[in-house]
């Protein structure tokens, strides 16, 4: 893929502790940090449980479908490259009900967004910094 395809975007800080999200899109799945003692999935990564304080964390791909809980269309231009406007949603999974990620919508028109909408997941490869942002887009069966 050519640089010049990809969006600019202030990446997130890759740590050892998060570096499984940020990549998980290079094999197009998402995943994410679940207790292996009481099953609870957890985001944004953390060295413990929060609901029983186990450390004994695994790591689990969701199915990359949900639906938009909340959102707002920005029009502020806040850096360059991130043009308005775009959507910022927070996007919540069947997979438990509080597993929530915030994130953009896109691949469809900021007014067409709406509450409860199905979603599906899509990354946005920036190969060269070994970064997957995922982002979200309506889905196609819904
Ligand atoms: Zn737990």
């Amino acid at each position: 893929m050519a640089k010049t395809e990809v969006p600019f975007r202030i990446l997130p800080r890759v740590t050892d502790l998060n570096r499984f999200y940020w990549t998980a899109g290079r094999d197009g799945e998402l995943r994410f940090q679940r207790c292996n003692a009481c099953k609870y999935f957890m985001h944004p990564p953390s060295v413990l449980c929060p609901r029983c304080h186990s450390k004994d964390l695994g790591i689990e791909a969701v199915s990359g479908r949900g639906d938009v809980h909340t959102f707002s269309i920005n029009y502020q231009p806040w850096m360059p490259g991130l043009e308005p406007p775009f959507v910022l949603a927070v996007v919540r999974f069947p997979e438990q009900e509080d597993l929530r990620v915030t994130t953009n919508i896109v691949n469809c028109a900021p007014e067409d967004v709406t509450f409860d909408m199905p979603v599906q997941v899509l990354f946005e490869a920036h190969v060269d910094d070994e970064v997957w942002i995922p982002l979200f887009e309506p889905s196609t069966n819904a």
